[in-house]
């Protein structure tokens, strides 16, 4: 195409702006034949080198006459007109009408295979060469009753009419649109360039369209299932109506793929998705940058912008089309506006505004290209007001990408506020929780062991189980936290398996004493035992589903078997198996076991007491671990808990010491610790006295430090084979002791182990206390459980 073609079809494209794109069309390039008095002469021309020719000048022009080819040879003196000016700028015509034009063209001897480039007229024509018609948009008539409009621009080849001149008959009525006649002038040129200019068009047309539906549709994805911002509302409805005028505006792709949508409805949606997308925009903007965005303004362009769709969609397109050119300056002036507004969001440091600004900068690059093309400065090229649109929807998704993702980084964080807040909140709480409850269970469990009659030990008993139901409940809730707020890391320590099953089992042994269960354990012949993992996690998975066997399992058996999955391989897949001959689990209940707060029914907590968190625990620490955890379970039969966890082996073994026994074990004896020397640095009396008590329990006379410094100096003089460790002391704390005393290791008479004894359970307390040159950890309120199990574990 010529330039001025391209221009005027360009600036369409920006936005109608067809009042400019009148000036240029009226406008001849320099050297280029134009028509004169109904002739073109094309004999020199050259179809090779020069593309498109635009058949613009003065045509032959009949007014109110729709006439037969083979009548106008015969007629004198018709009147010349300037073909591409509509008829609603000359006083003597009229917008609504018929008319015939007529042109010669006179071609030279060769040339490559012709086409003629014809656009859409206002509102209908019909176009004759030599008599013969090769092209029509919807039915130019005389008059209304049966006239049809339709506005689609067509490539027709001319192979057919190899003369040397040709004769244009072109018949054009408009009964119903503000505009009549031609405002685009016909292109004659090579067959070729031009069907491949028109469908390079299209393909832009449809992949911009394409893209702007899915960017659409992605963002109304984004706002509905994302937080609700409006500003992405907004956009991704500019962005579907915006993609109708792709391909429902000039060169009209959509009537080229569905010929038979009527020009009504066609015409009415051009209109109203140009004032719809002025209204989503300027709604957009204002719930983007609300701080530098004028309300009153916004409003303004809101306002006008509905009133005008409304207009669109109630009154005919002979009236409603008037409003487009004002509606254009006012877009247009918006703009400027908008680019104010981005770059003041921009000064501002507001999220993505820089993209913002970008995105009105290319529309201006586009309009100054325009402006560059039209006074022959560059060319122009379709592919660049493709590329504008693609970089503005582009930079103006990436405002919003960009503020999407700050919106959830700042949720992110202020999440990872409110559970630091949680966890801390919870370790103090669980803090000031265990401190008395040691003494509850301490002195309540010591009471139920003294001369008591029989109403006053069942009494002491409940004071005692009741305390430990509440630590269960402390344990497993901060647990539950730290599990959930990803606090938790593994450890990788040496370990003795075989120990650590003894371990829970041992723990296990009170409970059920009273009842008639056999507590046994298997392990598989391929099991090793010097392993490398998270020894205390793991006790703490066995201990939970161990517990759970004996607690619900009356009468009959416990077992837990280990076997190896893993023959060869390092790490090793250990499964863990913990079977019971108790209460079983319905079907209906097992999937949900594992979820947290989950217990089998309600009457579960009254009965067996708990807090449904422990299975929920183990699974995530069996998946920390590498493994799974399921169970299989029949009512009234039993249950069977496994699980798989990756442990190392560790590969030079040391010779077994007991030819940390036989592989099949029933539950031993508890062990005695009469021979160890235990020093107590403790600065609260009742606490000492808890200590004191439990420690006589398992035949231990302890020595007592009033604080760390005490500590210390007994420590000096005296051989302890333990310390238990308390934290928070006057004078010195234990922290501070303890290194004290590692610090005189070597003249000390005998390294005792120390071992902390907190009511603090914060997460990284522990590896705190390791650093200050600690053996172990272990929380408040101790009971004798625990205590005989951190002894069974060191000694
Ligand atoms: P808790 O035992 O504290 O209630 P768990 O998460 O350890 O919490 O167990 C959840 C529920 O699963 C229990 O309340 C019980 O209903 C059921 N359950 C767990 N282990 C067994 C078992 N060995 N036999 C029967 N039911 C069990």
């Amino acid at each position: 195409m010529t330039d001025n073609i391209k221009i005027s079809t360009a600036l369409k494209k920006l936005g109608n702006l067809w009042v400019l794109s009148f000036i240029f069309l009226t406008t001849p390039v320099l050297g280029q034949p134009v028509v004169s008095e109904g002739f073109i002469h094309l004999t020199d021309h050259d179809f090779n080198t020069h593309e498109v020719i635009p058949l613009s000048g003065d045509w032959g022009f009949f007014w109110n006459a729709l006439l037969d080819p083979e009548d106008i040879a015969p007629l004198e003196n018709p009147v010349f007109r300037d073909f591409a000016s509509t008829w609603d700028l000359d006083d003597e015509l009229s917008t609504e009408g018929a008319a015939t034009y007529t042109l010669t063209i006179v071609l030279p001897h060769s040339h490559p295979p012709l086409a003629l480039d014809i656009p859409d007229f206002y509102s209908s024509y019909r176009l004759f060469i030599n008599g013969e018609e090769i092209s029509s948009n919807g039915n130019p008539s005389l008059d209304e009753s049966e006239y049809s409009a339709y506005w689609l621009p067509q490539v027709k080849s001319l192979v057919n009419h190899d003369t040397d001149t040709l004769s244009l008959v072109l018949h054009v009525a408009n009964f119903g649109y503000s505009n009549g006649g031609a405002y685009l002038p016909l292109g004659i040129g090579k067959a070729e360039q031009l069907y491949r200019s028109r469908t390079i068009e299209y393909g832009y047309s449809l992949v911009l369209m394409g893209a702007l539906l899915m960017a659409g549709l992605f963002f109304f994805g984004l706002y509905f299932f994302g937080r609700n911002d409006q500003a992405i509302l907004y956009f991704a409805l500019f962005c579907i109506v915006y993609s109708y005028r792709i391909v429902g505006y000039s060169p009209y792709p959509l009537h080229y793929l569905l010929p038979d949508l009527p020009w009504l409805l066609t015409t009415k949606l051009e209109y109203l998705t140009l004032y719809f997308a002025g209204f989503f925009f300027g709604t957009y903007t204002l719930k983007l940058y609300p701080n530098e965005t004028s309300v009153l303004l916004m409003n303004i362009l809101r306002g006008i912008s509905l009133l005008f769709a409304a207009i669109a969609l109630i009154l005919p397109p002979s009236v409603f089309s008037y409003l487009v050119n004002p509606y254009i300056f006012i877009v247009t002036g918006y703009m400027v506006y908008a680019f104010w507004v981005y770059t003041k969001a921009a000064i501002n440091k507001n999220v993505g505004a820089r993209f913002a600004v970008a995105s009105t900068g290319v529309v201006f690059l586009v309009f100054l290209n325009i402006i560059l093309v039209y006074f022959g400065l560059i060319q122009e090229y379709l592919l660049l007001s493709f590329l504008g649109y693609l970089f503005f929807f582009g930079l103006q998704s990436l405002v919003l990408s960009y503020r999407f993702a700050d919106s959830l980084k700042t949720a992110k964080e202020q999440a990872e506020e409110s559970s630091q807040a949680k966890s801390q909140f919870l370790s103090t709480m669980s803090h000031e929780i265990r401190t008395p409850l040691n003494a509850v269970i301490g002195l309540s469990g010591l009471l139920s062991e003294s001369e008591l009659n029989e109403k006053q030990k069942e009494f002491s008993q409940t004071i005692k189980t009741s305390g430990e139901t509440l630590l269960s409940i402390l344990n497993n809730i901060l647990d539950y936290s730290k599990i959930e707020s990803e606090k938790i890391e593994l450890e990788h320590k040496e370990f003795d398996l075989k120990k650590l099953i003894q371990n829970v089992i041992e723990v296990n042994s009170p409970s059920f004493n009273d009842k008639d269960i056999k507590l046994s354990y298997e392990l598989g012949n391929d099991v090793p035992l010097q392993l490398v993992g998270d020894s205390t996690r793991l006790q703490q998975i066995l201990l939970n589903l161990v517990s759970n066997a004996v607690k619900f399992t009356e009468k009959g058996s416990v077992l837990i078997k280990v076997s190896s999955l893993s023959k060869k391989s390092n790490p090793k897949l250990l499964k863990f198996e913990v079977s019971d001959t108790g209460i079983g689990i319905p079907d209906d209940k097992v999937n949900r076991l594992f979820e947290s707060f989950s217990q089998v029914d309600a009457s579960t907590t009254r009965k067996y007491g708990g807090t449904g968190l422990g299975l929920a625990i183990s699974k995530r620490l069996v998946e920390l671990m590498g493994g799974t955890i399921e169970v299989s379970s029949k009512e009234k039969e039993g249950s069977t808990f496994s699980f798989t966890i990756q442990l190392f082996e560790i590969t030079i073994k040391e010779p077994p010491k007991d030819t940390k026994e036989s592989d099949t074990e029933t539950q031993s004896e508890g062990a005695t610790f009469e021979k160890l020397s235990v020093l107590v640095a403790e600065d609260n009396m009742i606490n000492q006295k808890v200590a004191i008590r439990i420690l006589e329990q398992l035949d231990i006379v302890p020595d007592i430090a009033n604080n760390g410094e005490e500590a210390a100096e007994m420590v000096s003089k005296n051989k302890y084979d333990l310390v238990f460790m308390d934290m928070e002391m006057p004078v010195m704390d234990g922290l501070d002791a303890t290194r004290e005393i590692r610090k005189q290791k070597d003249t000390l008479p005998f390294n005792p182990k120390i071992i902390a004894m907190t009511a603090n359970a914060l997460p990284g307390y522990r590896e705190k206390c390791l650093e200050a040159g600690m053996d172990d950890f272990i929380t408040k309120p101790v009971s004798t459980d625990s205590i005989r199990s951190i002894l069974a574990t060191w000694f």
